[in-house]
Formats: C-alpha cells, structure tokens, sequence
C-alpha cells in the first residue's frame, strides 16, 4: 500500500475519540524515540524479582506452583501507586487519592526468567498468566463488593514506564471504574440500544468479512479473495487479534474472544489456552516487525458496577496491546488528537507478512 493517506477516522467503539491518519510521503516522520535496550539477562543477582531473592520483596500472596521453584509469584506493591511505574495506562491522575485511601495494588512476577520476553514464553506458561489473573480478579472481587474495577495491565521495557526491568504485570482492585472504561461501556451500551448488536462483535464480523473467498459454483475452487483479512493479525479458534481501524499508536493491537463475552471472569481454562496462543504469536510478529518490542497491555472487562447486568450483551472484554515507539508530539498533547504515520491497513500488513515460528 503505497498510496498517501490523509484522513481523520472515528473509533467505533469510542465516537468522541479520533485519529489523524496521514501518510503522505513528504511528511515529516514522528520522532522516534530513543528506546533504552531492555534488561534481556535470565537472572540478576540482585534483583528483587529474580528466584532466590523472595526476602527482598513483601511476602508472597500466592506462588505457583510452589515456593521454591515458583514459575508466578504474586506479592503486595511496596511502592506507592503512581510511584512505582512512572504511566499507569488507564489511571488518570484524578484517581490517586481514591486509590491511595482505598483499594489493592499487587504485583505479578511473571515469570522466572528476569528478562524473558512474552513472545519467548511457553504457550502453557502464557495460559497460566492469565488464568492466574482470572483468578486473582475473582478472588479480588469476592473480597470487598465495594470495588468496582480490577484492572490487569503490564508495563514491558523502560519505553513503556517499566522502572523494574524484570518481567512482571501489576493488578489494581479500585472502588471506582476508570474513565476510559466507563466511556467504552457507555458507548457499547448505546450501539446496543440502537442496533440490538454488540459493537464489539459487529467489528469483528466486519474484519472477518474482509477475509470472504469466493468459491466456484461449480468446482469449488477459490476464485477470488476479497482484500483477505485487512485488519486481522492472528485468529485462533476463540480468539482474533486485530488491528484496530482508527487506530491511536501505529502498532496498536486488540485481542477479543470471537463470541460474545463480557466479563473477563467468564473466560474457561480453554478459552485462555487459545487465547495464550494468539498473544504469543501476535507478540512475536511485533518483535519481529520492530526488534525488541517495549509495549503497554491492558485488559479490559466488564465492570463491577450497578449497570452490570445491563451491560452484559453490549460489552466484550478484550486486550490492548500499545507498543511504543514515538513519542506524543505537542500538537497530540494539545489538541487530543493523535496522529498515526503508518495507516493501520499498512501496519497490519507488515504484521501478517512477519515470518514468526508456530511450534
Ligand atoms: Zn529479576
Ligand atoms: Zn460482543
Ligand atoms: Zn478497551
């Protein structure tokens, strides 16, 4: 796709959010930012994080699958919220004295391994990742029905706000829904309203749509494949990963379960096993499209307030990937408006193009 672009594009899911998508060959290119290398080592002596250094931490709330030779370990923030990683996706600074008098902030040693990257992962080790967060939501959630949001999220590489190289995640339990969530659920919930449809799935019927071959009536051979998948990247049996169309960071990919889903909570061991899947191959097209991919991801779900139950068939969990690679200029910063350099018909490409071992 060589042709220039220049349009601004509405998120579906988000109408008041939009995008500028400008391509043109004589624009200047985004700066790109100066990404410190990540901590790839498998063990640091000294890292609080790394196995046989369980003292330096507070006491673990759960280890799996034992002490010892633990594979998660899940222990209490000894930092303060927004002291420990310096961008929390999702918070907004208006939170903080909520959570500072109230809620739960832990941290999740992902893995062994001090600098593995997720691409790296087994897909069982990915699987228990998340089943672990499914868990720990629930149990979370059971223990104080005050708490309206339980938000999963993971800061990978300094790019991306990680102050603490080895690899972990970090669940905050708080007695109120995060703006950008709530904006997300009310929008759904209005497109509900409207077209009895939830929007979540309506874009994913769309994306797959794009992937209909025309067959011969009479031989059955494919004849003609319509602009095959434009914007999905990876599709597992439950599970698709997306490019999203008015997408904010040039990389940025979605991950939702094919069929209706609202609560996170919800999702089987199964669907987190295909799911598991799907992340791994599609984190290893981003580090094989960027080299050494620094990225946000959070997830999103259905939240614990008094409009849950209505919600339920206009809201579809999913995961966002947000891989940083510029940084946001003033014109961004001022205007609310991001402009995205390579349009996301064009980053989707080169994602699928990536040539990324499947075991
Ligand atoms: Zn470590
Ligand atoms: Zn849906
Ligand atoms: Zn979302």
């Amino acid at each position: 796709m060589s042709q220039d672009l220049r349009e601004i594009r509405i998120n579906p899911i988000v109408p008041s959010e939009s995008v500028l998508v400008a391509t043109a060959r004589g624009n200047r290119p985004k700066k790109a930012e100066e990404l410190a290398p990540r901590d790839s080592r498998p063990h640091v002596a000294t890292c609080p994080f790394c196995r046989g250094n369980e003292d330096k931490t507070p006491p673990a709330i759960q280890t799996l699958p034992d002490d010892i030779n633990w594979d998660i370990r899940i222990v209490e923030n000894l930092y303060p919220v927004l002291g420990d990683d310096r961008e929390q996706p999702d918070l907004n600074l208006g939170l903080q004295q909520t959570i500072d008098g109230y809620g739960r902030h832990e941290v999740i040693i992902d893995h062994s391994n001090h600098g593995i990257a997720l691409h790296e992962m087994s897909y069982s080790h990915i699987a228990l990742l998340f089943k672990t967060y499914r868990n720990r939501m629930q149990v979370l959630y059971e223990s104080d029905d005050r708490l309206r949001y339980v938000l999963a999220f993971k800061n990978f590489g300094p790019a991306a706000g990680a102050s603490i190289p080895h690899t972990h995640s970090q669940m905050i339990a708080l007695p109120v829904v995060p703006d950008n969530v709530q904006v997300e659920v009310d929008h759904s919930h209005q497109y509900y309203e409207k077209h009895h449809n939830c929007v979540f799935c309506s874009l994913i019927d769309e994306a797959l749509t794009f992937e209909t071959r025309i067959y011969d009536r009479e031989s059955g051979e494919v004849r003609r494949k319509i602009d095959v998948g434009q914007y999905v990247i990876e599709r597992g049996e439950k599970f698709i990963a997306i490019k999203p169309f008015a997408s904010r960071y040039e990389w940025e990919i979605h991950i939702l379960p094919l069929t209706h889903q609202a609560d996170f909570k919800d999702a089987s061991d199964e669907d987190l096993e295909d799911f598991a899947t799907v992340l791994k191959h599609t984190m290893a097209r981003l580090d094989a499209v960027l080299g050494g991919v620094q990225y946000n991801y959070f997830l999103h779900s259905i939240p614990h307030n008094r409009s849950f139950e209505e919600n339920i068939p206009s809201y579809h969990w999913h995961l966002e990937i947000t891989p940083r690679t510029s940084i946001p200029n003033g014109f961004e910063l001022g205007s609310g408006l991001f402009v995205n350099t390579i349009s996301p018909e064009e980053a989707a490409e080169q994602l699928r193009n990536a040539e990324i071992t499947k075991e």
